[in-house]
């Protein structure tokens, strides 16, 4: 299902023209018009989902199986030296087009991009404590 005014449902089902780098039933996959680095891809389901938690299983397995396969691909073109795949969920995790997608972003030694967090600290107890909330 598409969905009305969400400009990826129409990139991905080629409304909107974009530089496709592949296509087949499910997906799209483009440039970044705003690219990290050389080759920034995105990988997008034709069917229209927010995020990871709505995304169907069958249709999110299948994106990371694209996304091992573009990795390959990409890389041997590009000649990158590494590849972030980043995928956002919700806006406080930096997702700005309410379309699941997976960031495909090439990396070369010394590109100056920084794809990080700061690490924390914290103790065994609080490790702990997360993780019984988490799993009981
Ligand atoms: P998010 O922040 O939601 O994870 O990533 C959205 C990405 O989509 C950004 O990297 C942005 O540059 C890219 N983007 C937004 N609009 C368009 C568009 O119309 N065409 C293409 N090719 N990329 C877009
Ligand atoms: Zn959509």
């Amino acid at each position: 299902m598409k969905k009305e005014d969400c400009i990826f449902c129409k990139i991905a089902n080629g409304e909107i023209p974009s530089k496709t780098l592949y296509e087949d039933d499910y997906f799209r996959v483009i440039l970044d018009l705003g690219p990290a680095t050389k080759g920034h891809a995105l990988i997008l389901p034709k069917e229209h989902a927010e995020n990871i938690f709505e995304i169907s299983e069958e249709i999110a397995s299948k994106a990371l199986v694209v996304a091992k396969r573009m990795a390959i691909n990409m890389t041997g073109k590009l000649r990158c030296d590494g590849m972030n795949l980043v995928q956002n969920n919700g806006e406080a995790a930096g997702q700005t087009v309410s379309h699941f997608h997976i960031h495909m972003i090439p990396r070369y030694h010394g590109d100056g991009q920084q794809i990080n967090w700061v690490p924390g600290d914290c103790t065994q107890e609080e490790l702990e404590d997360v993780k019984r909330e988490i799993v009981g």
